[in-house]
């Protein structure tokens, strides 16, 4: 299937919005219509868990940014927060199945699944997933997903 980015990630964002609360939800789309050859369902569901994530493991009132861009034949997307953050121990452990990382205080309930679903989907697909916790202390919290463009050569 041949997705445009820019529209079905808007979608998405209006539906996790609700849950967002009074965490505000910042898009920085490319202009660009990027093009992405992926399953619509599994698309979703993957980023529909990292928003959730964003906003699962942030604070009320803080910002989450969502930036779609192209890097040579990738689109890359990002979703930042700025929660908590992950520790850097952990930050290649969170893509295994089941792992949630031990916090001094007790987290909401997760199987532990989304980032490993994450993994499998975008590698699947040709592209990779990171995270990252850049801010001071190591607070804050960005994943990246970077996916082939959809080329002219590839089957719509
Ligand atoms: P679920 O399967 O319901 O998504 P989960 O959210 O615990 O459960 P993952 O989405 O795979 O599972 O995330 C794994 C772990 O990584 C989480 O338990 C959490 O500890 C950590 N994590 C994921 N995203 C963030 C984030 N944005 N900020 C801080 N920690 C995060
Ligand atoms: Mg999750």
């Amino acid at each position: 299937q041949t997705l445009g980015v820019a529209d079905t990630m808007s979608a998405i964002v209006q539906r996790v919005r609700p849950r967002a609360s009074h965490r505000r939800i910042v898009r920085r789309m490319s202009d660009e219509d990027l093009l992405v050859n992926v399953d619509a369902a599994l698309f979703d569901l993957v980023l529909v868990n990292v928003l959730d994530n964003a906003i699962i493991y942030s604070d009320d009132g803080t910002s989450i940014h969502l930036d779609v861009g192209r890097d040579g034949d990738f689109c890359v997307i990002c979703v930042s927060d700025e929660g908590q953050g992950i520790p850097p121990d952990d930050l290649e452990r969170v893509f295994t199945r089941f792992y949630r990382v031990a916090r001094p205080r007790p987290s909401p309930r997760g199987s532990g699944l989304g980032l490993a679903i994450a993994k499998g989907f975008t590698e699947a697909a040709g592209g990779r997933i990171g995270a990252a916790s850049p801010g001071p202390g190591g607070r804050g919290t960005v994943i990246t997903i970077m996916l082939p463009l959809a080329t002219e050569s590839s089957p719509a």
